[in-house]
C-alpha cells in the first residue's frame, strides 16, 4: 500500500484545492499531472514581464463572498473589469449588449429609443416559441444584433449551425439598458496580480504534498487503483471508464501566441471576431489584464481557434446538451457502483461548464463531505 492517504489526478484548480484542504487536515497527498506544469487551464507564465494566459483569457468573477475571500488568501487581485469589444468586419461594438452597443448599431441614444428598436426587431418572432438558438436570439434581441454579434461567433465556437443548436445556450443573454460595458454582473471581479500559477503553487506548497508532473494516470491505472486508498480524479470521466458507454462530446481549441514589436496592439484585453469568415473567435492581448506591466515596446497576443475534439486533443469545453448530460449521468452511476474510492471532480470529472469560482465551490463542497 502507498504511504499516501490520497492520490490526486490533475494539478488544476479542483485538484489543488482538494490537496490543500486535505493537507490542512494532516493527510498525505500525492498529486500527478500529465502536463509538464501545474495549474491546469488557469496556468499563466511570465514573458517579457507580462503574465501570459496560456489556455485562454481567465477573469475571476463571483458573487459568492466566501469564495472571493477564499481565493484572496492566495493572491492579491487587481480591479480589472472585463469589457470585451466585438469586431464585425471592421466595425467595433461594445459588449455585452448595452446602450453603447445599441448606439453603435442603430444610433439610438436613450433607453426608450433602444427598447423601441429592439421591440420592433423582435416582431419577427411574435407569437412563436423559439425552437433553436437562432430563434431564441432573435426573440431576445432582434436580427441585427443576432446577425452581427452572435451568429458567426456562436457557429464557430460550437461548430454547428445556430438553427441546430439548442436555445438554452443563450437563454440568459444579458440586455442592459445602461451605458455599462462590464461583461459580468457579479459583485467581485479581478485578475491576480502576478498571475494564476502562484495560486496553485501556494496551494500545493506543503510538506504533506508531493507533486509529479509529466505523469499520466492511464499509464498505471490499475496499480494506482490498487495502491491508493482514495483517489480524486479530475480528468475525463468517460476516459476513466475506457469510453465503455460511449464518448462524451467536447470542444477543443488551438491557441496561436505571437510577440509583437508594438507597445499596444489592440487597445483592449479581449477583442471578439464575430463574423463567420475570420477563423478565430478572439484575440487576447495579455498585458491589458495587468495595468502598466511589461515592456513598453512589446506585447504578446493570442488568437483562439475553436476546434472539433478527437481522442488525444485537449478537451477544453464539455458540450452540456441533453444527450451528453444523460450519458454523463450514466457514467456517474457507474462511478458510484464500481469505484466508490474514486471521487470525480472539476470540469472534466463532473462534465460541467464550470467557471473558476464554481470549481472552487465544488471542491470545497467535496472537501466538506469528505471530512465531515
Ligand atoms: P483543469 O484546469 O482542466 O485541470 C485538470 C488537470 O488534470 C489538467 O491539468 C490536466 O492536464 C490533468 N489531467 C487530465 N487527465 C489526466 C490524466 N489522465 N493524468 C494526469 N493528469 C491529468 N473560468 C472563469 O472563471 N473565468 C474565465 O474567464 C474563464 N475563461 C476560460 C477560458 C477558456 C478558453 C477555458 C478553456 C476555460 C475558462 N474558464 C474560465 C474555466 C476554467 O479554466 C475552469 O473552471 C478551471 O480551470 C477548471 O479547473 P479543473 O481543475 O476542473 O480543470
Ligand atoms: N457569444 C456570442 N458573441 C460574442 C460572445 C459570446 O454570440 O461576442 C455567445 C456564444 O454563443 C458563446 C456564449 O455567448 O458560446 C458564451 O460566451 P462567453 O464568452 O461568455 O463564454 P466563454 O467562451 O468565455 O466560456
Amino acid at each position: 500500500m502507498s504511504k499516501y492517504d490520497y492520490l490526486i489526478v490533475g494539478a488544476g484548480l479542483f485538484g489543488a484545492t482538494f490537496a490543500y484542504e486535505a493537507a490542512k487536515r494532516g493527510k498525505r497527498v500525492k498529486v500527478i499531472e500529465k502536463r509538464d506544469h501545474i495549474a491546469g487551464n488557469i496556468y499563466t507564465k511570465e514573458v517579457d514581464g507580462i503574465q501570459v494566459h496560456q489556455y485562454g483569457a481567465h477573469i475571476f468573477h463571483t458573487s459568492n463572498k466566501e469564495i472571493w475571500n477564499y481565493i484572496n488568501q492566495f493572491a492579491e487581485f487587481n480591479r480589472y473589469t472585463n469589457s470585451p469589444v466585438a469586431n464585425y468586419k471592421g466595425q467595433m461594438y461594445n459588449l455585452p449588449f448595452n446602450m453603447n452597443t445599441f448606439h453603435e448599431m442603430w444610433g439610438v441614444r436613450t433607453p426608450q429609443e433602444a427598447l423601441d428598436k429592439i421591440n420592433e426587431q423582435r416582431q419577427e418572432m411574435a407569437g412563436k416559441k423559439p425552437q433553436n438558438l437562432e430563434e431564441q436570439a432573435i426573440s431576445l434581441i432582434g436580427r441585427d444584433i443576432y446577425e452581427k454579434l452572435i451568429k458567426g461567433y456562436t457557429e464557430k465556437q460550437w461548430g454547428q449551425k445556430a438553427t441546430e443548436l439548442p436555445a438554452f445556450i443563450i437563454r440568459r443573454l444579458p440586455v442592459r439598458l445602461t451605458y455599462d460595458n462590464n461583461y459580468f454582473n457579479d459583485s467581485y471581479q479581478g485578475i491576480p496580480i502576478g498571475g494564476y500559477t502562484q495560486i496553485v503553487e501556494k496551494m500545493l506548497d506543503s510538506d504533506l504534498i508531493d507533486v509529479e508532473t509529466g505523469v499520466d494516470f492511464f499509464d498505471k491505472k490499475d496499480e494506482y487503483l490498487r495502491e491508493y486508498p482514495r483517489i480524486v480524479f479530475t480528468g475525463m470521466i468517460d476516459q476513466f471508464f475506457g469510453y465503455q458507454l460511449g464518448e462524451l462530446q467536447y470542444r477543443s481549441l488551438k491557441f496561436e501566441t505571437e510577440e509583437k514589436n508594438v507597445g499596444n496592439y489592440q487597445g483592449n484585453a479581449v477583442i471578439n471576431y464575430t463574423d463567420a469568415e475570420t477563423p478565430f473567435t478572439r484575440i487576447i492581448e495579455h498585458k491589458h489584464f495587468e495595468f502598466g506591466k511589461g515592456d513598453k515596446d512589446k506585447t504578446i497576443i493570442t488568437r483562439e481557434y475553436p476546434a472539433d475534439w478527437h481522442r488525444g486533443d485537449e478537451p477544453y469545453y464539455p458540450v452540456n446538451n441533453q444527450q451528453n448530460n444523460e450519458l454523463y449521468k450514466k457514467y456517474a452511476k457507474l462511478a458510484n457502483e464500481q469505484t466508490p474510492n474514486v471521487l470525480f471532480g472539476g470540469r472534466l470529472g463532473q462534465y460541467r461548464y464550470y467557471n473558476m469560482d464554481q470549481v472552487l465551490h465544488a471542491a470545497l463542497t467535496a472537501v466538506d463531505k469528505e471530512f465531515a
